[in-house]
């Protein structure tokens, strides 16, 4: 897994343009099926690929903290959501809530995360290869193939089995 992450951010580079070309065409004619090809590629690709041995999205990126999140994990923490927020987020330029560090403070040196129960739901949805509608999310795709070996892999076959 270590040389896949390492190679990573070169290989998403080299398809970048690639990419980009597909989703504008996929975003101008989304074929009909697009959510169920979706749903295949993301389970295939996941039965495959153990997060657990990667991390990366928790090592590089945060999630965004939504206010059912900070309050959720504050009272998992047994504390107030404004105290959650001082220790562990600052607000960023889009005005979201987010780490105040990465990788993130809650996940351990086994890549457990320690708040999995509870953890942000953009944790839970990431790298969002599942979404209904997957065509208006083609701009965060491009950067996370570039974070994430599964979304990389869906992308790719993705080309391969959706002609446009
Ligand atoms: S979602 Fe992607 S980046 Fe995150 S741990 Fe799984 S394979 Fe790695
Ligand atoms: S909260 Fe958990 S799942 Fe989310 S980034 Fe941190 S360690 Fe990863």
């Amino acid at each position: 897994m270590e040389d896949i992450l390492r190679e990573l951010p070169n290989k998403a580079k080299e398809k970048h343009a690639e990419n980009k070309k597909f989703f504008s065409k996929l975003k101008k004619k989304p074929p009909k099926n697009l959510d169920y090809v979706m749903q295949e590629l993301h389970h295939e690709e996941f039965e495959r690929t153990d997060c657990l041995e990667c991390a990366n999205c928790c090592k590089t990126t945060g999630p965004l903290f939504t206010n059912a999140d900070v309050e959720r994990i504050a009272k998992h923490f047994r504390m107030k959501p404004s105290q959650f927020i001082d220790t562990y987020l600052r607000v960023d330029e889009e005005n979201d809530y987010v780490l105040q560090s990465v990788p993130c403070t809650f996940l351990g040196a086994d890549n457990y995360c320690s708040i999995y129960e509870v953890r942000p739901k953009a944790c839970r949805e990431f790298p969002h290869t599942d979404r209904k509608k997957f065509q208006q999310i083609s701009n965060l795709t491009l950067k996370n193939v570039a974070i994430c070996p599964a979304a990389f892999n869906i992308v790719e076959a993705m080309k391969k089995s959706i002609k446009i």
